[in-house]
């Protein structure tokens, strides 16, 4: 392959059957056969998210960031909202929540850090949350939270519970049904393995009683769900329909996307996640740099942070892509300058794992870090031989 290989933490490296849908002659929006692959994959979303039939899934074109804007359906002025901040895309949430008139706590981790589901059950108790967000990996810190047990601490308190996924969903184990989660959003170009352009979440049975049972109007029009729950039915349904013209090609890729996961298994899905994850997190041992997560035990299975050693070339990452594979650059603001992130979600394996690792390697060494040729390899590939 004469293309570098694509290992950030999204857009990620997408199957040839998702990039042939993209290819395709774009259809009509209300063609019959686009209409039936539109219903196809608001249902197998239910699949992937763990959702449960009577929730509900919205595809919309934008980015992950219109997913989180969505939580505007659930916010009226005055609210308030308890924000878990393990990173830069906690922050952001926080932003939003406040731009719609919520009242917004951060409960913060210093980067690196998590937040436990016993801090969020003290917090609850200091105040009346109505909602509680979380950033299920944050991307700027690779630190993964415990959803499952902080849903559950807000779901006791009465609060309703809004998880980002962009990081996370397709990847990360959530049971959006068991654990109680009221919107659970992503972006296409993640886990889901679809090209940048969609925006995707599925919403509780409670989150859409809070927007149907609101007194003030949605402060957004092209998020708000008047609009576009009566498009997700007759799509679902498959009637003709009209708000905004759907990303047609984008959603057929996410059909055959989704299709693709669901022929894996979510229990595989996640599991392989994790194997993979493990390797990488050996070889990046091995090769003694350490990672931004403070503990294995909160690091997330989609990507992993190095930490740089001390007086490596910054020319490092170009290193890496002579070496045929793309990474990326640090994002939280506090300590950017100090890791480089590897994302491995989505469609990836052990191939793909086992070539980053070498071009980390022969990088490390072009940028004046002596490390012995194939020590995180052959670390990884104890893993992954398990
Ligand atoms: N949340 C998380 C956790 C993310 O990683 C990102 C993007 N990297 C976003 C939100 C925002 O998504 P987008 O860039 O697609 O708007």
């Amino acid at each position: 392959m004469s293309r570098p290989l694509l290992m950030i933490p999204g857009p990620i490296e997408f199957t040839d059957e998702v990039m042939v849908e993209m290819s395709r002659p774009s259809p009509s929006h209300v063609d019959a056969a686009f209409i039936a692959v539109f219903s196809q994959a608001l249902k197998d979303m239910r699949h992937v998210w763990l959702s449960g039939g009577d929730s509900q899934p919205f595809i919309l074109a934008g980015s992950g960031t219109l997913a989180m804007d969505s939580v505007v359906n659930i916010i009226e002025p005055g609210d308030r909202a308890l924000v878990i901040d393990t990173g830069y895309f906690s922050q952001r949430m926080a932003a939003i929540c406040r731009h719609y008139g919520a009242e917004a706590d951060v409960l913060s981790a210093a980067p690196g850090d998590t937040v436990s589901a016993a801090q969020v059950a003290v917090q609850l108790q200091q105040a009346d949350y109505d909602l509680v967000t979380v950033t299920h990996v944050d991307t700027s810190t690779g630190v993964l939270t415990d959803v499952q047990g902080i849903a559950a601490a807000a779901k006791a308190a009465g609060a309703l519970v809004v998880v980002d996924g962009v990081c996370a969903t397709a990847a990360e184990e959530l049971r959006q049904q068991d654990w109680g989660v009221d919107i659970y959003l992503t972006a296409s170009q993640k886990a889901v393995g679809v090209p940048p352009g969609l925006a995707l979440l599925v919403a509780s049975p409670d989150a859409m009683n809070k927007w149907r049972q609101r007194s003030t109007p949605v402060a957004s029009y092209y998020s708000d769900w008047a609009n576009w729950l009566p498009i997700m039915e007759a799509y679902e349904e498959k009637r003709v329909s009209y708000f905004g013209t759907p990303a047609v090609n984008l959603v057929m890729a996410l059909a055959v996307s989704l299709r693709q996961i669901l022929a894996e298994g979510m229990d595989e899905v996640f599991a392989r996640h994790r194997r993979l994850s493990d390797a990488v997190k050996a070889g990046i041992q091995a090769m003694d740099l350490g990672q931004v997560p403070t503990s294995h035990a909160h690091a997330a299975h989609t990507l992993t942070c190095p930490r740089y050693p001390a007086n490596l070339d910054p020319a490092f990452l170009g290193h890496v892509r002579a070496n045929g594979v793309i990474l990326a650059g640090g994002l939280h603001p506090v300590i950017k300058s100090e890791y480089f992130r590897i994302g491995h979600m989505g469609a990836v394996g052990r191939r793909d794992i086992l070539t980053a690792l070498g071009a980390v390697e022969s990088g490390l060494r072009l940028s004046g870090y002596a490390i012995e040729p194939g020590i995180g390899l052959a670390a990884a590939q104890a893993v992954l031989d398990e």
